[in-house]
């Protein structure tokens, strides 16, 4: 049996209902991606963005800085905000270490907000009004929601980033989930996990989870990428992938999903900033 997510399959079909629904706009929409630094693997993601945004017809701007003043990006994010030919922006992370990455996430005007992460749209999110939501957080429901996976389940989350556990925990708690997030706090890791109906991994830890420490037939979504020696690898031992009733690789699972999510965002902005009349 088959037990591997398809996350790239998930991802052309959602492109292809993207396109269509683009089709029926008779504007542009922009999307831009700023990047500072030289980190090897956002350049890889701001690639994949920029193919992405293309196939789907929008115009994508990456306004990268080797190395920028907060006060100048900052001044920068505003005029963006302004823009009414701008839709969405996104500031890719991680900054480097000199900027602080929590004021200038939240100088984006939250309906232009397309990676999630302002506190206007946590909130939202929280109160389940209408917001834009984390593309990772995003890409995984819309895969649980195709392999038509019942959420009123035991659902473990270990990692509670602002990025993907915490709103994801909220997200599946919309959902009515009944959850358990995990993190480097938590105590004997193995008692959650071993006991999840559906087992999501947000950690950054190479292999961090084994095949003792899953249930037999439980659903796994590995969020993790570990680059290691030009490979890429989950959180999730692969060996797991024996006792699964469907698991994620990595690549190929998450990954693809939360790009498609961040080109959803680009159009759900437009209909939000049409709404509120921007
Ligand atoms: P982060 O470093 O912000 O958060 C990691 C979380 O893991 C923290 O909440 C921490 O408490 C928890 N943690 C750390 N060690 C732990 C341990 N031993 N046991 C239990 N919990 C532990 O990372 P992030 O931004 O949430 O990303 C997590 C991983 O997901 C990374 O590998 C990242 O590259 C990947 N990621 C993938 C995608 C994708 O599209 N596939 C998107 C975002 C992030």
């Amino acid at each position: 049996m088959n037990n591997i997510i398809d996350g790239k399959k998930v991802r052309d079909l959602r492109t292809k209902e993207l396109i269509e629904k683009i089709s029926k706009l008779n504007t542009k929409l922009s999307l831009v991606v700023i990047s500072v630094g030289d980190d090897p693997a956002s350049r890889v993601y701001v690639s994949q963005k920029e193919k992405l945004a293309n196939t789907v017809g929008y115009n994508f701007i990456n306004l990268h800085y080797d190395s920028i003043k907060e006060e100048d990006l900052i001044l920068e994010i505003k005029k963006l905000n302004k823009d009414q030919s701008i839709t969405g922006i996104i500031v890719q992370l991680p900054l480097p270490n000199y900027l602080n990455e929590h004021k200038i996430l939240e100088t984006i005007d939250p309906l232009k907000d397309v990676d999630g992460l302002t506190s206007y749209n946590l909130i939202k999110l929280i109160k389940k009004e209408e917001s834009l939501i984390p593309c990772t957080p995003k890409g995984i429901i819309s895969l649980l929601e195709y392999y038509k996976i019942d959420l009123l389940k035991n659902v473990v989350i270990v990692g509670r980033s602002e990025l993907v556990g915490l709103p994801l925990f909220h997200l599946l708690l919309n959902k009515n989930a009944t959850i358990t997030l995990c993190h480097s706090k938590t105590k004997n890791l193995k008692d959650y996990t071993s006991k999840a109906d559906i087992l999501i991994v947000a950690v950054g830890k190479k292999g961090l989870i084994t095949k003792d420490m899953i249930k037999k037939n439980s659903i796994i979504i590995d969020v993790g990428i570990n680059r290691v020696d030009n490979k890429l690898y989950g959180d999730v031992d692969f060996e797991c992938s024996k006792y699964a009733s469907l698991i994620t690789p990595v690549p190929g699972g998450v990954g693809p999903m939360t790009v498609i999510s961040l080109m959803e965002n680009v159009y759900d902005a437009y209909k939000l900033q049409k709404k509120f009349d921007k």
